[in-house]
């Protein structure tokens, strides 16, 4: 195993022997290959680089205490990418090769995978885009399909605890992250100065309203937003909203807890109400929101003490973990098995 102080580790890249990659080229996906080289050269004129032809998924692979290697729901990161590509108009990588290609670069970087206990898992990074040259607003008539993965500690310092977050009206181009339920770079792009001022100002996220109304919440800037209340479990319904996988398996996960699901639009103000609040996606995992700012109205939402996580986000963490790493049985049949 690589000399690693995995529980030490954050969410960073670090070198890993093998990425895969397949090309799209005269109508079909090259036999998908391993390669050693960090690098990608590309044409200067790829679509990629102009047109913002491009998208990407996020995964993880967990080591079990069995010594098992499983990947989460991975076939939904296969059909969400094909959503992205569809609606940018890119070549569409078929579910049994996203999968194959999966298992296969886990494989192969094996000795990255970090170890049972440890908190760290091996984030899988799969990402598609126009390599093919254009000048004219077109798609390419080249695409390239490429998956690495690193290891990775939690996405939020503090791991499984509160963290501060403020409500962003003045950078609303970062807002739909997820239009068009596109998982894609250029939505990126215009987060990170959103995402600055929010660092500079003491506060580790932003929250998104929409766009027409700046009334009703959509995300918590990389990660869905949920609230718990009454026993129910709320998270906002929205086009802009990525929909988030962590987010659809925690709906299930607290119908089974005996919670009630909504779906719905959730005005800003309904914070006041929350008993708790998180954020939810595959790098975040789920990251208990201890307080909202809001500059606006100059007022602050604390859900519970502001500073440990709530009952129900801990038994949801819980359970979602329990059932990543092989703890709690998997009755969803989420888990796909990766034979080393
Ligand atoms: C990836 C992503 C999420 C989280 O989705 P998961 O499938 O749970 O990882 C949430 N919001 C945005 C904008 C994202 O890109």
């Amino acid at each position: 195993m690589e000399n690693i102080k995995w529980e030490e580790l954050g969410f960073g890249y670090i070198r890993t022997d093998y990425n895969i990659r397949s090309t799209w080229k005269d109508g079909k996906w090259s036999e998908p290959r391993l390669c050693t080289d960090e690098n990608v050269t590309i044409h200067m004129a790829s679509t990629a680089l102009h047109y913002g032809q491009t998208a990407f998924e996020g995964a993880k692979a967990f080591m079990g205490a069995d010594g098992k290697v499983r990947l989460f729901r991975i076939e939904e990161n296969a059909r969400r990418m094909q959503s992205s590509a569809e609606y940018l108009m890119m070549a569409v990588p078929p579910i049994e090769l996203f999968v194959k290609m999966t298992e296969e670069v886990v494989r192969a970087n094996a000795r990255f995978i970090p170890p049972y206990g440890s908190g760290a898992s091996l984030y899988i990074r799969p990402f598609l885009f126009g390599s093919g040259a254009n000048v004219g607003v077109k798609p390419a008539e080249q695409y390239e399909f490429i998956i690495f993965v690193t290891p990775v500690g939690p996405y939020f310092k503090a791991g499984f605890q509160p963290i501060q977050a403020i409500i962003d009206r003045d950078h609303d181009r970062a807002a739909p992250l997820g239009t068009g339920h596109i998982k894609a770079g250029g939505n990126y792009g215009a987060s990170l100065l959103s995402g600055d001022i929010c660092h500079r100002k003491g506060y580790q996220s932003a929250i998104y309203l929409d766009a027409a109304h700046k009334q009703y919440i959509d995300e918590a800037g990389a990660a869905n937003f949920f609230g718990i209340k009454n026993n129910t479990y709320v998270t906002p319904k929205s086009h802009s909203v990525l929909p988030s996988i962590t987010n659809m398996s925690l709906r299930d996960l607290a119908a089974d807890l005996g919670l009630n699901v909504e779906e719905r639009l959730v005005d800003y103000r309904e914070l006041a109400e929350f008993e708790e609040a998180g954020a939810c996606g595959t790098a975040a995992v789920i990251s208990p929101i201890g307080e909202v700012y809001d500059p606006q109205d100059d007022r602050h939402y604390i859900f519970g003490d502001g500073k440990s996580a709530g009952p129900v986000s801990t038994k949801l963490y819980n359970l979602l973990r329990g059932i990543q790493l092989g703890d709690e049985p998997d009755t969803h049949g989420w888990v796909t098995f990766v034979e080393l």
